[in-house]
């Protein structure tokens, strides 16, 4: 009886299954009702009193050793069970639901890239500015309208009170600025941004919008560098055959100052209700940097001279895809978003 015991121990020892299947067999022959081990078992009372102790510690041992046994290699399946048994490679994948660009993403990055093409580097600056950086820098006089709390957002210091020395920038000539104080000419940047105008929120209006603004200065550099400059942009960006126009302008930080309309892209120049019936529609302000801004940053304005221009990319977003609500592009509806899906 001790020998068989000692025989079956040895066998469930080096006991292996390659699958679940052969485990179950093993079982069968071990572990069942009818198995081996019950067969000792029933044996047992054969077994004379002397040895009963000796004998029934080894049945127990071998019992105890098999179902180990058998629930290691059991768990060891499962473990390696990955469900590959089923795996098809022949399905076609779920599909994946991809994010869209916003339409101000598409549209400030096809001006960059026109500009890029031009030799222009993109220059960044902060949000949260001083007032030298966007207003007297600028060429803004101490009593200008812009300053006013009615168009600029100042921010409180730690004390709870408005210095009006820190403000949220509301045009991103201030970047200008910086790249000037820093950047000795030939400059020649595009500056892309988020700015902040006090204002009531309408479909017209809204207290942020993003602009680009570019700048060059060098030497000898002239108004024909401009018009040829904005020619070239309008027809990248809005077709070969756009035309332009200029119309006299002012702004303190240009002089002489220029605002420029575009043939309206809707009708051709014709006249349509989007134009006015004008057949041309306004896209940006420019104008030939005004020497006193170009001393005020630390360059010889007897030197150097200077052009600069600047747009709002909502106003050119609408003109390509004739959004008229500006309070679209922050509103995050998905919906609307995804009607550009094409456009990226
Ligand atoms: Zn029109």
């Amino acid at each position: 009886m001790i020998a068989k015991i000692e025989q079956l121990l040895q066998e469930v020892e080096a006991m292996k299954a390659a699958n679940a299947e052969e485990l179950e067999v093993l079982r069968i022959k071990y572990l069942s009702k009818k198995g081996a081990i019950n067969e000792l078992m029933a044996d047992f009372r054969n077994v004379p009193a002397e040895q009963k102790k000796e004998v029934g510690m080894k049945l127990n041992e071998l019992k105890n050793k098999a179902q180990e046994k058998i629930a290691a290699l059991k768990e060891q399946f499962e473990s390696q069970n990955t469900g590959c048994d089923n795996l098809d490679l022949t399905r076609s994948a779920y599909p994946i639901k991809l994010g869209t660009r916003h339409p101000l993403s598409i549209v400030k990055n096809e001006i960059i890239d026109i500009f890029a093409r031009m030799g222009f580097n993109i220059a960044d600056g902060p949000e949260v500015e001083d007032d030298w950086h966007v207003f007297s820098s600028m060429n803004f006089a101490e009593d200008h309208p812009a300053r006013d709390m009615q168009d600029t957002f100042f921010i409180e210091n730690n004390e709870g009170n408005v210095t009006h020395n820190v403000i949220l920038r509301t045009h991103t000539s201030s970047v200008q600025s910086r790249v000037m104080e820093t950047t000795q000419p030939p400059i020649r940047v595009i500056c892309p941004g988020r700015v902040y105008r006090n204002e009531a929120i309408s479909y017209r209006a809204h207290a942020f919008f993003h602009q680009v603004e570019a700048l060059y200065v060098d030497k000898n550099v002239s108004f024909t560098d401009l018009k040829q400059v904005l020619l070239l942009f309008a027809q990248e960006m809005f077709g070969s055959d756009t035309k332009i126009r200029l119309r006299p302008s002012y702004f303190p930080f240009t002089e002489p100052s220029a605002e420029m309309d575009i043939s309206c892209n809707i009708c051709g120049g014709k006249g349509c209700p989007f134009c006015k019936n004008t057949g041309w529609v306004e896209i940006l302000g420019c104008g030939m940097v005004d020497p006193n801004v170009l001393e005020l940053n630390g360059i010889d304005s007897k030197v150097y001279s200077g052009y600069a221009l600047g747009m709002g990319i909502e106003r050119i977003a609408n003109l390509k895809y004739r959004v008229n609500d500006l309070r679209l592009f922050s509103e995050n509806d998905v919906r609307f978003l995804k009607e550009f899906e094409a456009a990226q």
